[in-house]
């Protein structure tokens, strides 16, 4: 029984589980770990401290799916909607551009469901709070070092965590990756913005006409969304819920400064952009240090093999571009690497 290692229980992660599920299941034991205390990475979805069926979205909004890729990733598509983790998006959202032939669809539940429906499915072992922070070679094996716990022994180790974050690990990882490998992930980089979440008590009403829209003309607030309302959902007893986004020259302006201050300049812009808007019961201030690909690995080749026996892997949007299937087709190029040499 080989033992594989996902580092990373976001979309990319998560697809791995599943895809290798199908790969040689009863000779391979999955295991996962997340640094977070839950599953979803950018595809994160908060609950409301005081009612956890209200929820929001931090992170990823909907989902676009291009014609090419409709045909292309057809069965990760049809399994979703078959399964109500994906519905099409009806709701009106200003400022929304949209390429011809493209669907967008958002995830009743929260976007963090496409990530849990694929982890379950996957029967992988999933740890959170298991923060990778070394990685050796002993004895042809990867022995895998965390924050706090004993290291463990992987036969395989694939790593779909944001590039940045693979290059501040240690340990034998270091000088395994090239120095030609070095300088490409080091030419990988991210936007960085904030996302602020808002949640109300039942019955407090947000008379607003659209369930999302873009700002163009704010020096903070680039994205708001009524995120019940935009996912189509609503409940008497369920309070509703705002996710505003910022622009990303305000993320970077803001990125080392205290969450308290960034969340009351947000809330600061917000109230000009909607004047009246009631008193949320909560509200959550998350940074996104990695937000979306700007420049991916060039060639987008969807991985980066770091190391052959064993294997070590990379992969992520990092390879591809910030989206559901630019995570589905870097997973699909992980797992022809890992077949090719299982
Ligand atoms: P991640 O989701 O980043 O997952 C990596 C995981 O690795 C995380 O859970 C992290 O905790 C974990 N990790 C990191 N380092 C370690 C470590 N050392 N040890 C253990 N665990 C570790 N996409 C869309 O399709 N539509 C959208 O509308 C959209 N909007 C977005 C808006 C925002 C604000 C953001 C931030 C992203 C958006 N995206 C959108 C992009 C999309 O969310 C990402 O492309 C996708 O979620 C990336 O998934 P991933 O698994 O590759 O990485």
């Amino acid at each position: 029984m080989s033992r594989v290692l996902i580092v990373g229980a976001g979309l990319t992660g998560s697809l791995c589980a599943h895809l290798l599920k199908r790969v040689r299941t009863n000779q391979l034991q999955i295991v996962v770990w997340d640094k977070a205390r839950g599953s979803g990475g950018r595809m994160s979805t908060s609950r409301c401290p005081s009612n956890p069926s209200c929820t929001v979205d931090l992170g990823a909004q909907y989902i676009t799916v291009t014609p090419d890729y409709a045909t292309k990733h057809k069965s990760f598509h049809d399994e979703l909607l078959a399964r109500g983790i994906l519905a099409p998006l009806t709701a009106p959202v200003e400022g929304m551009v949209m390429t011809e032939g493209s669907r967008n669809f958002v995830t009743p539940k929260g976007v963090s469901s496409i990530v849990k429906h694929f982890l379950k499915e996957s029967g992988a072992a999933v740890f959170y709070e298991h923060h990778v922070t070394q990685i050796n070679l002993r004895e042809g094996k990867w022995d895998v070092s965390r924050k706090s716990g004993s290291s463990e022994q992987f036969d395989v180790v694939l790593l779909t965590i944001p590039v940045p974050q693979i290059l501040q690990l240690e340990g034998d990882i270091v000088n395994l990756i090239n120095e030609n490998q070095k300088q490409q992930l080091e030419a990988v980089s991210y936007s960085s913005r904030y996302a602020l979440g808002l949640f109300y008590e039942a019955g407090t009403q947000l008379d607003v006409a659209w369930a999302a829209r873009y700002i163009t003309n704010n020096p903070c607030i680039r994205f708001i969304s009524i995120d019940n309302k935009k996912r189509n959902i609503g409940s008497p007893d369920v309070g509703q819920s705002i996710v505003v986004h910022t622009s990303v020259p305000f993320g970077i302006e803001h990125l080392e400064s205290e969450k308290e201050e960034v969340q009351k300049l947000i809330l600061h812009q917000l109230e000009s952009l909607m004047p009246g808007l009631p008193q949320p019961a909560s509200v959550k201030c998350q940074k996104w240090r990695y937000s979306q690909v700007t420049r991916p690995l060039a060639e987008c080749p969807g991985q980066m093999t770091l190391h052959v026996k064993p294997l070590l892997l990379c992969g992520g949007d990092g390879f591809t571009h910030s989206n559901f299937d630019g995570c589905t087709e870097s997973a699909l190029l992980m797992m022809d690497v890992l077949e090719a040499n299982l």
